[in-house]
């Protein structure tokens, strides 16, 4: 470069030698142009480009530039900007490097020049980078980072941290990590950890802190020092985990460890845990109760497979069974314990398994049941006193209308006596028509309780049979004709629809039985009926036969539609009831139908009347041939007597009286005996008796009794059994006992005559 600034030679030739001076000292390349041409350039300059002073001098410093960095250093120079500026250089070997250009304009007396310093930013750039790594690093740990200096000022902390506790940087920085210290640790833990550190060693532990907000959190640390070159500690350097979730898992379940541990001591039911060879690892107060055992020593000796109580009571044996099938198993037993104490108890084993599925331990959970045992036993008395009474009650039923039936035969029987008298006066005939109806009414209540009481001990008396339904059907109509008498309401109409098209169908029933229901069922419909008609239809459907009894009557609201077949129960229950009935009709209506395998229904609406429904399955057999006989005739009528005699065999005075007396109106002669024996003497001493009428029930010798013996000598006289009870059993005890027929108290005259006439006819 030629300096000619000054006017000497000299001159310029000291200030080229001083200025190359400065330029070389500077430790940084620079080159000064003039016109956008070179023309200086240092030693560091040719060292950074590779260049020698002869290949610059005179070129533009552009094409030392990066294209990339071209138009931005064109715009420098052009701007005369003295603003430091970074580009890319090119060498000579076509390599790259940053580089630090700050320009400086020197104006000298109008020519322009550019002092361009450059500096190498190679270096600088790596160590960026570097640390630009490290803290990328740091922040992306997931675990927090907190470096302090050697007096335990945070100098650093990482994004982890700030996102844990909340602080940003700046509000950390300089201050001691005590103010992350929530009070849980005590004094001594940090002076224990520093005495650590201090001593240039790490240090591992657990914090409780607290962030920002106040909130606590458990972090795991490990502390390191960092030491300069001269061994000296001149930072900290602590990282730490989040272990809150852990230890919060780890605190609930030492509580729930505590809580349990206390679940079963104090549980009330005895709990046990057991290894394969029957020794106890874990057994509760309960238990050590249960086993009677004095002491949780003298408990823990035992072994649950050999302990001989524990193997009497079949515990062991339990044991065995579920460490072997591996199942649970529950099982109750009575057990005495060595010590003497009995109880029942139930047990619950679950086999603990490991993995390999095999088993470890019983759980064993035992039950004192024996309060439950005793309140079962005490339930199962109670039940069977309960049946018994029931038994008893049906047994009482069954025995007081048997004794009401037989004062009410003598009632009855009178009363029909005295009608027959003409020397009645009108009032007379007005009374005994009360007697006569209350009489029947109460027949009727006894009937039903009868009934009842045999229903319920399986004894009521009824004979399925093959019987066309005219011949059930045709004898029906002048009894419900008569229900309107009975009740006196015969401004009622009782319209019975024709039933010619059935006539021919035959059920499998009990006629008695079946009557007993459709009179049942329109004796309600007359009761509960004040105005309007009843009428009676006969229908099939369905291979059925349909029989509907329908009332214009005060109806049965829809609450109460079942409950009536229950038995008691009626529509009103209080004492001011409107209508005289104990509650039964319906309820043997509804279990004499089910025996003969048929259904009652009904619909009804108050205040419009009701309907009742009954069916019973048709059987689809040859037709029998009608029996013509008429369902009743009237022996009293038409009989005529030549003077037979009959022995009345009866304890009770009144009924013999009244037979004595009906049979003498029609011209019997009549030979009374008190007992079966007076009877059998009676028959001995007097060889014209006719027939006997033999009742079964009676002091000194009853009636089959006496039958028997009588039969002995005297196969052939009849002999007619009279009693009040209609069981089957009484029947047939008497006809196996040697009676030709039986007949049922209380009966009506014409019955006993006809019973007579028809023995008389046989022998
Ligand atoms: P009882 O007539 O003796 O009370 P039942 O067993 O025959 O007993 O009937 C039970 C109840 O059903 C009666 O008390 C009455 O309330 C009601 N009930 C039965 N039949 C009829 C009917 N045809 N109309 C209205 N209510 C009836």
């Amino acid at each position: 470069m030629n300096f000619n600034i000054f006017e000497s030679k000299e001159q310029n030739e000291l200030a080229k030698n001083l200025f190359n001076a400065i330029l070389e000292h500077i430790d940084e390349a620079a080159i000064i142009t003039e016109n956008n041409t070179i023309i200086f350039v240092n030693n560091k300059f040719l060292d950074y480009s590779g260049y020698t002073e002869e290949e610059i001098i005179k070129r533009s410093p552009l094409d030392f530039v990066h294209p990339d960095f071209l138009a931005m250093t064109k715009k420098n120079m052009e701007s005369k900007s003295e603003t430091p500026y970074e580009i890319w250089a090119i060498r000579k070997d076509k390599s790259q490097f940053p580089a630090l250009l700050k320009p400086k304009m020197v104006n000298h007396y109008g020519k322009i020049f550019r002092v361009v310093t450059i500096k190498d930013l190679t270096q600088d750039k790596q160590y960026n980078q570097r640390e630009q790594l490290l803290s990328t690093t740091l922040d992306q740990s997931h675990e927090s980072i907190v470096i302090t200096d050697a007096d335990a000022n945070i100098i650093y902390v990482n994004k982890q941290f700030c996102v844990l506790t909340d602080y940003t940087p700046d509000e950390v920085i300089g201050q001691n990590p005590k103010i992350l210290q929530s009070g849980y640790h005590s004094r001594k833990f940090y002076e224990n950890m520093w005495s650590i550190l201090t001593k240039g060693k790490t240090w591992n532990g657990e914090f409780q802190n607290k962030k920002k907000n106040g909130e606590l959190y458990w972090e795991k640390a490990t502390i390191t020092p960092i030491f300069d070159e001269q061994s000296k500690i001149k930072s900290y350097f602590a990282i730490k985990e989040d272990i809150t979730n852990q230890k919060t898992i780890e605190i609930n379940f030492k509580d729930t460890e505590i809580k349990y541990q206390e679940l079963i001591k104090n549980a009330p039911l005895g709990i046990i845990i057991i290894d394969t060879n029957g020794n106890i690892l874990t057994i509760n107060t309960a238990m050590i109760n249960f086993l009677g055992s004095p002491s949780i020593e003298a408990t823990k000796s035992i072994n649950m497979l050999t302990f001989p109580p524990l193997k009497a009571a079949g515990v062991s044996e339990q044991f065995q069974k579920c460490i072997d099938s591996k199942e649970k198993i529950r099982f109750e037993n009575n057990y005495t314990s060595k010590w003497g104490k009995t109880l029942y108890y139930r047990l619950y084993l679950s086999p603990i398994l490991n993995s390999n599925n095999e088993v470890t331990n019983i759980l064993a959970i035992i039950e004192d049941i024996s309060k439950e045992k005793q309140y079962e036993k005490g339930i199962l008395e109670a039940k069977e006193k309960a049946e018994e009474s029931d038994r008893l009650k049906d047994i009482f039923l069954a025995n007081i209308s048997h004794e009401l039936r037989t004062p009410l035969n003598a009632i009855i029987g009178f009363g029909e006596m005295l009608k027959d008298n003409n020397n009645l006066i009108q009032e007379q005939k007005e009374y005994l028509r009360y007697i006569d109806d209350s009489a029947n009414h109460l027949l009727s209540i006894i009937n039903d309780l009868v009934d009842v009481s045999q229903l319920s001990l399986h004894q009521l008396t009824y004979t399925l049979e093959r019987i066309k339904v005219c011949e059930i059907v045709e004898p029906l109509i002048p009894m419900l004709k008569q229900q309107l008498v009975a009740f006196q309401k015969e401004h009622l109409e009782l319209v019975i629809h024709p039933y010619e098209e059935i006539k021919n169908i035959v059920l499998n029933t009990d006629k008695k039985r079946f009557t007993q229901i459709i009179i049942n069922l329109v004796n309600n419909a007359i009761k509960y009926t004040n105005d309007g008609k009843i009428e009676v239809f006969y229908n099939v459907s369905n291979n059925q036969l349909i029989i509907t009894v329908k009332d214009t009557g005060i109806g049965i609201p829809k609450d109460k539609q079942a409950i009536i077949f229950e038995r008691f129960r009626q529509v009103e229950e209080t004492l001011s009831r409107r209508y005289e009935g104990i509650g039964l009709g319906l309820s043997l209506v509804k279990d004499i139908v089910s025996l003969l395998n048929g259904k009652v229904w009904l619909e009804s609406e108050v205040g419009k009347g009701s309907t009742f429904y009954v069916s019973f399955p048709i059987v689809n057999e040859e037709e029998k041939e009608q029996k013509e006989e008429p369902y009743q005739k009237s022996y009293s009528e038409n009989f005529k007597n030549d003077k037979f005699t009959v022995l009345i065999v009866e304890d009770n005075i009144e009924n013999k009286i009244l037979i004595s007396k009906i049979l003498q109106q029609y011209n019997f002669n009549v030979v009374e005996a008190s007992n079966g024996k007076e009877a059998i003497d009676i028959l001995k001493k007097t060889p014209y008796i006719n027939v006997v009428l033999m009742d079964l029930q009676m002091p000194v010798m009853d009636g089959i009794e006496a039958t028997k013996i009588i039969r002995q000598t005297n196969p052939n006289i009849p002999i007619i059994a009279q009693t009040a009870l209609s069981q089957t059993e009484d029947k047939e005890k008497a006809l196996s006992a040697g009676c030709n027929d039986v007949l049922i108290k209380p009966f009506k005259k014409d019955q006993l005559l006809l019973k007579i006439i028809d023995n008389l006819k046989v022998s």
